[in-house]
């Protein structure tokens, strides 16, 4: 079991509705940051972060252990936390989304691979991306950590969504992957764009949308954002184009959606 320390720090820096989650994971004490830089203290606005010395990317403090994270994203997240949290339902979102967001991306997808290609969303939630882009002529594929979310997304899309993580070992490459939301949640950074690379074709494209923030106001203007169970790295500009270049990736600038930026990422 944890020591007392970690989870007392980490309740007396969060709000009463992550109690729950705080009790029934194990968290480790964070030391370095995924490019191998120290980390050292940020700011009294974030105690649950700091940032590395070298790239300037920002780490929560205590890291949950995998097995952790695994129960978080288990189904409990999505209907019991949301609920604590007033989300809208998935049926609602699928609706939501389309006001929104979802023409965006579609302008995006469209102009970096127009159809007929292969697309993968990670974590792919509700699934309104995916249906819109089988609609346009892509063969989608899409990949949920939600058991219930990936089933239930199967059925009202008709697009096959595989519940765990990316990628499964029978992957084919993709020519467009697409990354909204979640590369901020992944614990190994690098593991992840190199798992992605190895999944993209030759001419094919990564969309990523994330929170990358340069400044310390613009970090506490989104704080509210910040879930420090699951909310691992906050990334600046130069660490996230750093990160990519790990995986032998390029990332450029394509747009901007509620104020953070969304990258077009390429083997360029
Ligand atoms: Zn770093």
């Amino acid at each position: 079991m944890q020591e007392a320390p970690i989870k007392d720090i980490l309740i007396a820096n969060t709000s009463a509705a992550l109690r729950p989650f705080i009790a029934m994971m194990d968290f480790v004490s964070a030391t370095n940051c995924w490019c191998g830089g120290v980390l050292e203290y940020w700011t009294p606005e974030f105690e649950l972060y700091l940032q590395c010395a070298s790239c300037g990317c920002k780490s929560v403090r205590f890291r949950p252990t995998d097995e952790s994270l695994g129960r978080f994203y288990s189904s409990a997240y999505w209907y019991e936390y949301q609920q604590v949290h007033k989300c809208p339902t998935v049926d609602e979102r699928f609706e939501g989304d389309m006001l929104d967001r979802i023409p965006h991306y579609m302008n995006w997808l469209m102009g970096l691979y127009p159809p007929p290609c292969k697309v993968i969303e990670i974590g792919c939630g509700n699934g309104r991306l995916l249906f819109e882009l089988k609609q346009a002529g892509y063969d989608c594929t899409g990949v949920e950590m939600d058991e219930r979310l990936a089933a239930l997304v199967t059925k009202k899309t008709g697009v096959p969504v595989h519940h765990g993580s990316f990628p499964a070992s029978n992957d084919p490459v993709y020519d467009l992957i697409v990354i909204i939301d979640v590369l901020e949640h992944a614990p190994g950074q690098i593991d992840f764009v190199r798992n992605v690379s190895s999944r993209l074709s030759s001419t094919g494209k990564v969309l990523v949308h994330c929170p990358v923030l340069d400044t310390l106001e613009a970090s506490v203007q989104f704080r509210y954002m910040f879930n420090p169970l699951s909310h691992l790295w906050i990334h600046n500009s130069a660490s996230f184009n750093n990160l990519w270049l790990e995986a032998g990736l390029t990332a450029i600038k394509a747009g901007e959606l509620f104020n953070m930026p969304v990258y077009a990422i390429s083997r360029q």
